[in-house]
Protein backbone atom coordinates (compact mmCIF):
# COMPACT_ATOMS: atom_id res chain seq x y z
CA UNK A 1 0.00 0.00 0.00
CA UNK A 2 1.42 3.21 -1.00
CA UNK A 3 0.31 6.64 1.01
CA UNK A 4 -0.19 9.74 -1.64
CA UNK A 5 0.39 13.33 0.12
CA UNK A 6 -2.81 15.05 0.61
CA UNK A 7 -3.54 18.25 -0.61
CA UNK A 8 -5.21 19.73 2.64
CA UNK A 9 -3.76 20.88 5.71
CA UNK A 10 -4.99 17.76 8.34
CA UNK A 11 -4.79 20.86 11.07
CA UNK A 12 -6.56 22.64 8.83
CA UNK A 13 -8.87 20.81 6.50
CA UNK A 14 -11.71 23.37 6.12
CA UNK A 15 -8.47 25.92 5.09
CA UNK A 16 -10.09 28.07 8.13
CA UNK A 17 -6.47 30.00 7.72
CA UNK A 18 -7.61 31.41 4.05
CA UNK A 19 -10.76 33.08 6.14
CA UNK A 20 -8.11 35.55 7.68
CA UNK A 21 -6.97 38.81 6.76
CA UNK A 22 -3.08 39.61 6.06
CA UNK A 23 -2.71 41.10 9.48
CA UNK A 24 -4.73 37.95 11.15
CA UNK A 25 -2.05 35.79 9.17
CA UNK A 26 1.11 37.59 10.39
CA UNK A 27 -0.19 37.31 14.03
CA UNK A 28 -0.66 34.08 13.65
CA UNK A 29 2.55 33.54 12.10
CA UNK A 30 4.78 35.63 14.01
CA UNK A 31 3.07 33.76 17.84
CA UNK A 32 3.58 30.14 15.84
CA UNK A 33 7.41 31.25 15.43
CA UNK A 34 7.45 31.81 18.95
CA UNK A 35 5.80 28.99 20.28
CA UNK A 36 8.20 26.97 18.05
CA UNK A 37 11.11 28.02 19.15
CA UNK A 38 11.22 29.67 22.16
CA UNK A 39 8.17 28.33 23.79
CA UNK A 40 7.73 24.51 23.37
CA UNK A 41 11.23 23.93 24.22
CA UNK A 42 10.98 25.39 27.78
CA UNK A 43 7.17 24.08 28.78
CA UNK A 44 7.52 20.90 29.37
CA UNK A 45 10.38 21.41 31.23
CA UNK A 46 8.36 23.67 32.64
CA UNK A 47 5.14 21.33 33.33
CA UNK A 48 7.51 18.58 34.99
CA UNK A 49 9.08 20.52 37.20
CA UNK A 50 6.00 22.24 38.24
CA UNK A 51 7.16 25.71 37.51
CA UNK A 52 6.07 29.35 36.06
CA UNK A 53 8.38 29.70 33.23
CA UNK A 54 8.83 33.44 34.07
CA UNK A 55 11.61 33.91 31.53
CA UNK A 56 9.12 34.06 28.74
CA UNK A 57 7.32 37.15 30.28
CA UNK A 58 9.13 39.76 28.73
CA UNK A 59 8.64 38.07 25.49
CA UNK A 60 5.74 37.73 25.60
CA UNK A 61 5.32 41.06 26.05
CA UNK A 62 7.44 41.71 23.74
CA UNK A 63 4.99 40.34 20.78
CA UNK A 64 2.45 42.16 22.60
CA UNK A 65 0.20 39.65 23.62
CA UNK A 66 -0.47 41.41 27.00
CA UNK A 67 -4.01 43.53 26.27
CA UNK A 68 -4.14 42.48 22.48
CA UNK A 69 -7.46 43.91 22.13
CA UNK A 70 -7.06 47.16 24.33
CA UNK A 71 -6.92 50.24 21.97
CA UNK A 72 -4.22 52.93 23.74
CA UNK A 73 -2.25 52.77 26.82
CA UNK A 74 0.55 50.68 25.07
CA UNK A 75 -1.35 48.02 23.80
CA UNK A 76 -1.63 47.31 20.19
CA UNK A 77 -5.56 47.08 19.77
CA UNK A 78 -5.93 43.86 17.60
CA UNK A 79 -9.28 42.39 16.66
CA UNK A 80 -11.22 39.65 18.33
CA UNK A 81 -10.14 36.32 15.60
CA UNK A 82 -6.40 38.02 16.13
CA UNK A 83 -6.81 37.43 20.03
CA UNK A 84 -7.94 34.15 19.54
CA UNK A 85 -5.30 33.31 16.76
CA UNK A 86 -3.13 34.20 19.47
CA UNK A 87 -4.66 32.27 22.31
CA UNK A 88 -4.50 28.88 19.78
CA UNK A 89 -1.27 29.09 19.15
CA UNK A 90 -0.27 29.57 22.57
CA UNK A 91 -1.76 26.57 23.63
CA UNK A 92 -0.66 24.65 20.92
CA UNK A 93 2.77 25.03 22.98
CA UNK A 94 1.03 24.77 26.53
CA UNK A 95 -2.40 25.53 28.31
CA UNK A 96 -0.20 27.42 30.90
CA UNK A 97 1.40 30.04 28.64
CA UNK A 98 -2.01 30.55 27.38
CA UNK A 99 -3.76 30.76 31.18
CA UNK A 100 -0.77 33.40 31.71
CA UNK A 101 -2.07 35.65 28.72
CA UNK A 102 -5.64 35.17 29.30
CA UNK A 103 -5.78 35.97 32.53
CA UNK A 104 -3.59 39.05 32.25
CA UNK A 105 -5.22 40.47 28.92
CA UNK A 106 -8.92 39.23 29.28
CA UNK A 107 -9.64 38.75 33.79
CA UNK A 108 -6.92 41.70 34.65
CA UNK A 109 -6.93 44.33 31.69
CA UNK A 110 -10.04 44.46 30.68
CA UNK A 111 -11.96 44.86 33.47
CA UNK A 112 -9.45 48.02 34.35
CA UNK A 113 -9.85 49.22 30.84
CA UNK A 114 -13.13 48.52 30.82
CA UNK A 115 -14.97 49.43 34.14
CA UNK A 116 -11.69 51.32 35.74
CA UNK A 117 -10.80 55.36 36.56
CA UNK A 118 -8.34 56.98 34.05
CA UNK A 119 -6.11 57.07 36.76
CA UNK A 120 -6.54 52.84 37.06
CA UNK A 121 -5.79 52.63 33.61
CA UNK A 122 -2.50 54.92 32.88
CA UNK A 123 -1.35 53.64 36.23
CA UNK A 124 -1.68 49.42 35.51
CA UNK A 125 -2.36 49.30 31.69
CA UNK A 126 1.24 50.36 30.40
CA UNK A 127 2.75 48.24 32.85
CA UNK A 128 0.91 45.24 32.25
CA UNK A 129 1.18 45.28 28.65
CA UNK A 130 5.00 45.13 28.80
CA UNK A 131 4.78 42.56 31.60
CA UNK A 132 6.55 44.38 34.21
CA UNK A 133 3.22 44.49 36.23
CA UNK A 134 1.32 41.00 36.73
CA UNK A 135 -2.65 40.73 37.49
CA UNK A 136 -4.75 38.18 38.74
CA UNK A 137 -8.68 37.70 38.87
CA UNK A 138 -10.18 36.77 41.98
CA UNK A 139 -13.59 35.59 41.77
CA UNK A 140 -13.81 31.64 42.41
CA UNK A 141 -14.31 31.18 46.52
CA UNK A 142 -13.82 27.63 48.19
CA UNK A 143 -17.53 27.26 48.85
CA UNK A 144 -18.19 26.87 44.98
CA UNK A 145 -17.25 28.51 41.64
CA UNK A 146 -20.10 27.76 40.26
CA UNK A 147 -22.08 29.90 42.24
CA UNK A 148 -20.89 33.17 42.23
CA UNK A 149 -23.65 34.74 43.82
CA UNK A 150 -22.81 32.73 46.75
CA UNK A 151 -19.78 35.42 47.62
CA UNK A 152 -18.89 35.46 51.00
CA UNK A 153 -15.89 37.92 50.45
CA UNK A 154 -17.05 40.89 51.81
CA UNK A 155 -15.83 45.19 51.84
CA UNK A 156 -17.46 47.62 54.23
CA UNK A 157 -16.92 51.58 53.66
CA UNK A 158 -14.66 53.42 56.24
CA UNK A 159 -14.12 56.92 55.78
CA UNK A 160 -12.54 57.03 52.37
CA UNK A 161 -11.30 53.23 52.13
CA UNK A 162 -12.69 49.99 52.53
CA UNK A 163 -12.01 47.28 54.45
CA UNK A 164 -11.87 43.81 52.83
CA UNK A 165 -12.39 40.31 54.48
CA UNK A 166 -12.89 36.98 52.79
CA UNK A 167 -10.33 34.64 50.62
CA UNK A 168 -10.22 33.00 46.97
CA UNK A 169 -9.50 29.83 45.91
CA UNK A 170 -7.50 28.75 42.76
CA UNK A 171 -6.76 32.34 41.47
CA UNK A 172 -4.02 32.07 38.41
CA UNK A 173 -1.18 33.42 38.61
CA UNK A 174 -2.10 34.34 42.54
CA UNK A 175 1.21 34.48 44.19
CA UNK A 176 2.99 36.65 41.53
CA UNK A 177 0.78 39.42 41.12
CA UNK A 178 1.22 42.36 41.76
CA UNK A 179 -2.50 43.45 41.42
CA UNK A 180 -5.33 41.29 42.01
CA UNK A 181 -8.49 42.36 40.69
CA UNK A 182 -10.94 41.04 43.58
CA UNK A 183 -14.71 40.47 43.60
CA UNK A 184 -16.50 41.33 46.26
CA UNK A 185 -20.00 42.02 48.17
CA UNK A 186 -20.80 45.26 49.65
CA UNK A 187 -23.92 46.75 50.54
CA UNK A 188 -23.91 48.43 47.36
CA UNK A 189 -23.95 45.07 45.50
CA UNK A 190 -21.28 42.84 43.83
CA UNK A 191 -17.91 45.51 42.80
CA UNK A 192 -14.16 45.26 41.78
CA UNK A 193 -10.68 46.43 43.99
CA UNK A 194 -7.23 46.58 42.93
CA UNK A 195 -5.94 44.81 45.77
CA UNK A 196 -1.80 45.84 45.61
CA UNK A 197 0.45 42.76 46.46
CA UNK A 198 1.76 44.85 49.81
CA UNK A 199 -0.99 45.80 50.95
CA UNK A 200 -1.05 44.75 54.71
CA UNK A 201 -3.42 41.48 55.57
CA UNK A 202 -3.40 40.86 52.19
CA UNK A 203 -1.83 37.18 51.43
CA UNK A 204 -1.04 34.72 48.94
CA UNK A 205 -0.40 30.83 48.76
CA UNK A 206 0.47 28.63 46.17
CA UNK A 207 -2.04 25.32 45.36
CA UNK A 208 0.92 22.79 45.38
CA UNK A 209 0.66 19.02 44.03
CA UNK A 210 -1.39 19.97 41.06
CA UNK A 211 -1.37 17.12 38.09
CA UNK A 212 -3.15 20.03 35.64
CA UNK A 213 -1.52 23.28 34.31
CA UNK A 214 2.15 22.39 36.32
CA UNK A 215 3.47 25.60 34.74
CA UNK A 216 0.79 27.91 35.31
CA UNK A 217 0.23 29.28 39.49
CA UNK A 218 -2.50 28.90 40.79
CA UNK A 219 -3.39 29.93 44.46
CA UNK A 220 -5.34 30.82 46.96
CA UNK A 221 -6.14 34.29 48.52
CA UNK A 222 -6.86 36.01 51.68
CA UNK A 223 -7.68 39.04 53.01
CA UNK A 224 -7.59 40.07 56.90
CA UNK A 225 -8.96 43.34 57.24
CA UNK A 226 -7.09 44.78 54.17
CA UNK A 227 -7.80 48.41 53.72
CA UNK A 228 -8.46 49.29 50.25
CA UNK A 229 -8.42 52.71 49.38
CA UNK A 230 -11.85 54.40 47.17
CA UNK A 231 -9.52 55.09 44.26
CA UNK A 232 -9.03 51.22 44.31
CA UNK A 233 -12.50 50.76 43.29
CA UNK A 234 -13.57 49.88 39.65
CA UNK A 235 -16.21 52.94 39.50
CA UNK A 236 -17.66 51.81 36.68
CA UNK A 237 -19.73 48.91 37.35
CA UNK A 238 -21.68 47.45 39.89
CA UNK A 239 -23.34 43.63 40.21
CA UNK A 240 -22.14 39.92 39.34
CA UNK A 241 -22.07 41.74 35.21
CA UNK A 242 -18.75 42.75 35.93
CA UNK A 243 -17.09 39.40 36.44
CA UNK A 244 -19.11 37.67 34.09
CA UNK A 245 -18.53 40.24 31.52
CA UNK A 246 -14.78 39.57 31.94
CA UNK A 247 -15.44 35.87 31.85
CA UNK A 248 -17.20 35.94 28.34
CA UNK A 249 -14.00 37.40 27.17
CA UNK A 250 -11.74 34.48 29.06
CA UNK A 251 -13.93 31.61 27.71
CA UNK A 252 -14.23 33.00 24.20
CA UNK A 253 -10.49 32.96 23.79
CA UNK A 254 -10.39 29.03 25.45
CA UNK A 255 -12.41 28.48 22.46
CA UNK A 256 -9.57 29.21 20.07
CA UNK A 257 -6.91 28.14 22.88
CA UNK A 258 -8.00 24.11 23.00
CA UNK A 259 -8.03 23.54 19.31
CA UNK A 260 -4.57 24.64 19.49
CA UNK A 261 -3.83 21.72 22.32
CA UNK A 262 -5.87 19.57 20.22
CA UNK A 263 -3.78 20.56 16.74
CA UNK A 264 -1.07 19.65 18.33
CA UNK A 265 -2.04 15.72 19.89
CA UNK A 266 -3.59 15.15 16.48
CA UNK A 267 -0.15 16.50 14.27
CA UNK A 268 1.82 14.33 17.18
CA UNK A 269 -0.20 10.72 15.89
CA UNK A 270 -0.79 11.42 12.63
CA UNK A 271 3.64 11.38 12.44
CA UNK A 272 3.31 8.32 15.52
CA UNK A 273 1.04 5.99 13.37
CA UNK A 274 3.06 6.56 10.49
CA UNK A 275 6.09 5.16 11.98
CA UNK A 276 4.95 2.68 14.46
CA UNK A 277 4.51 -0.84 12.41
CA UNK A 278 2.59 -3.43 14.29
CA UNK A 279 1.77 -6.68 12.41
CA UNK A 280 3.64 -5.63 9.45
CA UNK A 281 2.11 -2.45 8.51
CA UNK A 282 2.22 0.66 9.85
CA UNK A 283 -0.61 2.15 12.68
CA UNK A 284 -1.66 4.37 9.99
CA UNK A 285 -2.59 1.65 7.30
CA UNK A 286 -5.32 0.21 10.03
CA UNK A 287 -8.95 1.33 9.38
CA UNK A 288 -9.60 1.88 13.02
CA UNK A 289 -6.68 4.15 13.51
CA UNK A 290 -7.74 6.27 10.43
CA UNK A 291 -11.72 6.52 11.58
CA UNK A 292 -10.21 7.66 15.02
CA UNK A 293 -7.64 10.36 13.46
CA UNK A 294 -10.33 11.07 11.10
CA UNK A 295 -12.79 11.86 14.32
CA UNK A 296 -9.75 14.28 15.71
CA UNK A 297 -9.40 16.33 12.28
CA UNK A 298 -13.76 16.34 12.68
CA UNK A 299 -13.73 17.74 15.56
CA UNK A 300 -10.91 19.78 15.16
CA UNK A 301 -12.47 21.29 12.10
CA UNK A 302 -15.65 22.24 14.01
CA UNK A 303 -14.41 23.91 16.48
CA UNK A 304 -12.07 26.13 14.26
CA UNK A 305 -15.81 27.05 12.31
CA UNK A 306 -17.22 27.81 15.43
CA UNK A 307 -14.25 29.81 16.81
CA UNK A 308 -14.16 31.51 13.63
CA UNK A 309 -17.57 32.74 13.28
CA UNK A 310 -18.00 33.83 17.65
CA UNK A 311 -15.13 35.59 16.44
CA UNK A 312 -16.67 37.78 13.82
CA UNK A 313 -19.70 38.39 15.71
CA UNK A 314 -17.23 39.60 18.56
CA UNK A 315 -15.60 42.10 16.09
CA UNK A 316 -19.03 43.27 15.07
CA UNK A 317 -20.03 43.69 18.13
CA UNK A 318 -23.15 40.81 18.07
CA UNK A 319 -21.57 38.45 20.31
CA UNK A 320 -23.94 36.89 22.54
CA UNK A 321 -22.60 34.79 26.06
CA UNK A 322 -24.54 32.23 25.50
CA UNK A 323 -23.10 31.74 22.09
CA UNK A 324 -19.52 31.37 23.96
CA UNK A 325 -20.62 28.94 26.27
CA UNK A 326 -21.81 26.39 23.54
CA UNK A 327 -18.55 27.12 21.93
CA UNK A 328 -16.64 26.73 24.91
CA UNK A 329 -18.26 23.45 26.11
CA UNK A 330 -17.32 22.19 22.10
CA UNK A 331 -14.42 23.06 22.00
CA UNK A 332 -13.23 22.25 25.07
CA UNK A 333 -15.04 18.41 25.08
CA UNK A 334 -13.61 18.18 21.52
CA UNK A 335 -10.01 18.86 22.51
CA UNK A 336 -9.77 17.03 26.00
CA UNK A 337 -11.37 13.86 23.88
CA UNK A 338 -8.78 14.49 21.32
CA UNK A 339 -5.55 14.59 24.20
CA UNK A 340 -7.01 11.18 25.68
CA UNK A 341 -7.63 8.89 21.81
CA UNK A 342 -3.83 10.18 20.93
CA UNK A 343 -2.56 9.49 24.38
CA UNK A 344 -4.05 6.30 23.76
CA UNK A 345 -3.31 5.71 20.52
CA UNK A 346 0.33 6.49 21.61
CA UNK A 347 0.27 3.03 24.12
CA UNK A 348 2.96 2.88 26.49
CA UNK A 349 4.59 5.78 25.43
CA UNK A 350 1.90 7.84 25.55
CA UNK A 351 2.43 8.41 29.26
CA UNK A 352 6.01 10.00 28.62
CA UNK A 353 6.07 13.65 28.45
CA UNK A 354 8.27 13.23 25.65
CA UNK A 355 4.97 13.02 23.18
CA UNK A 356 3.11 16.12 23.88
CA UNK A 357 -0.78 14.71 24.35
CA UNK A 358 -0.98 13.59 28.30
CA UNK A 359 0.71 17.71 29.15
CA UNK A 360 -2.40 18.27 26.98
CA UNK A 361 -4.47 15.96 28.11
CA UNK A 362 -3.80 16.71 31.87
CA UNK A 363 -3.99 20.90 31.17
CA UNK A 364 -7.29 20.25 29.77
CA UNK A 365 -8.98 18.71 32.74
CA UNK A 366 -8.29 22.24 34.21
CA UNK A 367 -9.54 24.27 31.09
CA UNK A 368 -12.86 22.20 31.34
CA UNK A 369 -13.42 22.95 34.57
CA UNK A 370 -12.15 26.93 34.89
CA UNK A 371 -14.02 30.03 33.83
CA UNK A 372 -17.28 27.95 33.94
CA UNK A 373 -17.58 24.10 34.18
CA UNK A 374 -18.93 21.98 30.92
CA UNK A 375 -22.22 21.62 33.22
CA UNK A 376 -22.18 25.40 34.10
CA UNK A 377 -21.88 25.75 29.84
CA UNK A 378 -24.69 23.41 29.05
CA UNK A 379 -27.12 24.85 31.66
CA UNK A 380 -26.45 28.37 29.94
CA UNK A 381 -27.68 27.16 26.74
CA UNK A 382 -30.41 25.37 28.30
CA UNK A 383 -31.28 28.23 29.87
CA UNK A 384 -31.70 30.52 26.57
CA UNK A 385 -33.59 27.53 24.86
CA UNK A 386 -36.09 27.19 27.72
CA UNK A 387 -36.42 30.65 29.41
CA UNK A 388 -35.82 28.62 32.66
CA UNK A 389 -33.11 29.07 34.84
CA UNK A 390 -32.27 25.25 36.45
CA UNK A 391 -29.20 26.39 38.10
CA UNK A 392 -30.80 26.18 41.15
C1 LIG B 1 -6.10 25.58 37.37
C2 LIG B 1 -7.26 26.48 37.71
C3 LIG B 1 -7.13 27.85 37.55
C4 LIG B 1 -8.19 28.70 37.90
N1 LIG B 1 -8.03 30.07 37.81
C5 LIG B 1 -9.01 30.89 38.31
C6 LIG B 1 -8.80 32.31 38.37
O1 LIG B 1 -7.76 32.83 37.93
N2 LIG B 1 -9.76 33.09 38.95
C7 LIG B 1 -10.93 32.56 39.46
O2 LIG B 1 -11.74 33.32 39.97
N3 LIG B 1 -11.15 31.21 39.40
C8 LIG B 1 -10.23 30.37 38.85
N4 LIG B 1 -10.42 29.01 38.81
C9 LIG B 1 -11.64 28.47 39.43
C10 LIG B 1 -12.61 27.86 38.45
O3 LIG B 1 -13.26 28.84 37.71
C11 LIG B 1 -13.56 26.95 39.26
O4 LIG B 1 -12.82 25.82 39.67
C12 LIG B 1 -14.79 26.53 38.47
O5 LIG B 1 -15.64 27.62 38.24
C13 LIG B 1 -15.59 25.45 39.21
O6 LIG B 1 -15.80 25.81 40.53
P1 LIG B 1 -15.47 24.75 41.69
O7 LIG B 1 -14.11 24.24 41.49
O8 LIG B 1 -15.77 25.39 43.00
O9 LIG B 1 -16.46 23.55 41.42
P2 LIG B 1 -18.04 23.49 41.89
O10 LIG B 1 -18.71 24.78 41.55
O11 LIG B 1 -18.09 23.03 43.30
O12 LIG B 1 -18.58 22.36 40.94
C14 LIG B 1 -18.45 20.96 41.25
C15 LIG B 1 -19.21 20.14 40.21
O13 LIG B 1 -20.61 20.46 40.28
C16 LIG B 1 -21.10 20.72 38.97
N5 LIG B 1 -22.24 21.65 39.06
C17 LIG B 1 -22.21 22.93 39.45
N6 LIG B 1 -23.45 23.45 39.42
C18 LIG B 1 -24.27 22.48 39.00
C19 LIG B 1 -25.69 22.39 38.77
N7 LIG B 1 -26.51 23.42 38.96
N8 LIG B 1 -26.19 21.20 38.33
C20 LIG B 1 -25.38 20.15 38.14
N9 LIG B 1 -24.04 20.17 38.34
C21 LIG B 1 -23.50 21.32 38.77
C22 LIG B 1 -19.91 21.31 38.23
O14 LIG B 1 -20.08 21.23 36.83
C23 LIG B 1 -18.78 20.43 38.77
O15 LIG B 1 -18.73 19.23 38.03
C24 LIG B 1 -9.40 28.15 38.41
C25 LIG B 1 -9.52 26.75 38.51
C26 LIG B 1 -8.48 25.92 38.18
C27 LIG B 1 -8.64 24.43 38.33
Amino acid sequence: MTASKSALNPLDLFDVRSELSDDERMVQDSVARFVDEQAIPVMREAFEQHRFPHELISQVAELGLLGSSIDGYGCPGLNSISYGLICQELERGDSGLRSFVSVQSSLVMFPIYAYGSEEQKQRWLPAMAKGEAIGCFGLTESQGGSDPSNMKTHAKKDGDDWILNGSKMWITNGTIADAAVIWATTDEGVKGFIVEKDMPGFTSQEIDNKFSLRASITAALFFDDVRVPSANVLPGVTGLKGPLSCLTRARYGITWGVIGAAQACLDEVIRYTGDRVLFNRPLSHTQAIQIRLADMARRITTAQLLSLQLGRLKDRGELHPTQVSLAKWNNCRAAIDIARDARDILGGSGISAEYVPIRHMLNLESVITYEGTETVQQLIVGKELTGVNAFG
